[in-house]
């Protein structure tokens, strides 16, 4: 290999010297040692990188979540940020959030209702709870919306997002909740509200209808699938309860 050449790190073809980005693989081409500050350098790109950071991809959630999923799904996998890795990185900033409201949350249910078991139990069991969230959506939209050319995985980058993005709007809640204690119940319906609205509508933009029947159909993906979490929950707190009390 002559000085003007150089290899790719990561798929090992020869490159020319002037190339920023290898041609086979798309590493760039000059890549240095890790260390922390490219760690924090590479985290905070991830962050607000202003084409496909996490940032920008909230943004455009916001408003525009069917279209958001259906370009991925129809080949902008570039352009946006991956919709399952989305996820898991939204439960993890959501779970310690949670993590640090939980005895302030806690000690009011307590006080309220009386009931911290089952409460204690959601928070603990919350990231799961999250996950499961994302493939029940994906079946129920999945099902409901049959024979419209869209597959179960496609259905589930778009339950991603939207599961990704609710986390988004449980902690903007929570910082209300934690501000707010005693509007707790009225601002508790009021964000369950809107998120219901949303989901309409993102389903509604994912499969490019208006009509009434799909707004009806759209409302019944959230109903069955609220059933079946709730269900869920229930049954799995039963369950646990019986083992440990
Ligand atoms: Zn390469």
């Amino acid at each position: 290999m002559d000085h003007h050449k150089m290899e790719c790190k990561n798929c090992n073809k020869v490159l020319e010297q002037s190339f920023d980005y290898c041609p086979y693989c798309g590493q760039i081409a000059n890549l240095g040692r890790l260390n922390f500050k490219q760690l924090l350098k590479d985290l905070w790109k991830a962050f607000s990188d202003a084409d496909k950071g996490l940032l920008i991809l909230i943004k455009q959630l916001i408003a525009r979540p069917g279209h958001v999923a259906r370009d991925y799904i129809f080949g902008k996998r570039k352009k946006y940020f991956n919709p399952f890795s989305f996820l898991a990185i939204m439960v993890a900033i959501t779970l310690f959030f949670i993590l640090q409201f939980e005895n302030i949350g806690l000690n009011y249910a307590q006080i309220t209702t009386g009931d911290g078991e089952l409460l204690r139990f959601s928070f603990k069991y919350f990231n799961l709870l999250i996950l499961l969230m994302c493939p029940i959506y994906g079946i129920v939209i999945w099902l409901l919306f049959w024979g419209n050319q869209i597959n179960f995985v496609e259905n589930l980058v778009l339950s991603a997002y939207l599961s990704g993005q609710t986390m988004v709007y449980y902690i903007i809640a929570l910082i209300f909740f934690i501000i707010f204690p005693s509007s707790i119940n009225i601002l508790g319906t009021i964000i369950g509200i809107l998120i219901s609205l949303w989901y309409i509508m993102a389903i509604l933009q994912f499969y490019r209808t208006k009509s009434f029947w799909s707004i009806l159909k759209s409302l019944s993906v959230i109903i069955i699938a609220q059933l079946i979490s709730q269900g869920l929950l229930l049954s799995t707190f039963s369950i646990y309860s019986k083992f440990t009390l």
